[in-house]
């Protein structure tokens, strides 16, 4: 998962302007294979509580050793601009169970983590239940969660609630699910 909190971590960490694939690529090279949603998490948080935009606590960070800028990334050039997309998704809920979907093994992002289903061609002829906004690599995703069950044959399968921290979440699928009180 590159939100920017992470895009910002890896760039300082290695002192390189890296932008699209190359932050993918970057990310994936680092990631513990063992245990991708605590990685996730642990970069996310890094990034917002230690790592922060205007004032990284480098003396306190547990990465300091490895960071190869341990302050701010020199401006150079301009960051490419970000491009805006709308997506929506299904939140489907039964009995402390939710309904998601694995990614492919072979994706080029978060390969084998899990995600709400994504309910593509919605049109806005109603209200999502809720809105928020999100950013991976060079796209500003404005997201609308809809309360609504997912499309036929999308594959997915009913998880616990109770098992979901064990579960390799993408950042997004984190970030419905907290902001559904669900996390
Ligand atoms: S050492 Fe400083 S710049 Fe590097 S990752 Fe830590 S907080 Fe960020």
């Amino acid at each position: 998962m590159v939100d920017g909190n992470v895009k910002r971590v890896l760039r300082r960490v290695t002192g390189k302007r890296l932008a699209g694939e190359e932050l993918w690529v970057t990310a994936n090279h680092l990631l513990d294979a063992k245990r991708p949603g605590d990685f996730n998490q642990a970069m996310m948080e890094l990034g917002a509580v230690v790592c922060t935009p205007r004032a990284p606590a480098c003396l306190t960070c547990p990465v300091l050793e490895l960071c190869a800028t341990q302050g701010e990334l020199a401006a150079t050039t301009k960051p490419a601009p970000q491009k805006q997309r709308e997506i929506h998704y299904s939140l489907h809920c039964r009995d402390r169970e939710i309904f998601l979907v694995q990614r492919s093994s072979d994706a080029s992002l978060m390969p084998g983590m899990w995600e709400l289903p994504e309910l593509p061609g919605m049109k806005r002829t109603a209200s999502p239940s809720f809105t928020l906004r999100h950013s991976i690599t060079v796209t500003d995703y404005k997201v609308h969660v809809w309360h609504a069950a997912a499309p036929s044959r999308c594959g997915g399968k009913w998880i616990p609630v109770g098992r979901l921290k064990q579960v390799a979440l993408t950042g997004l699928a984190r970030k419905i699910l907290r902001k559904a009180a669900i996390l």
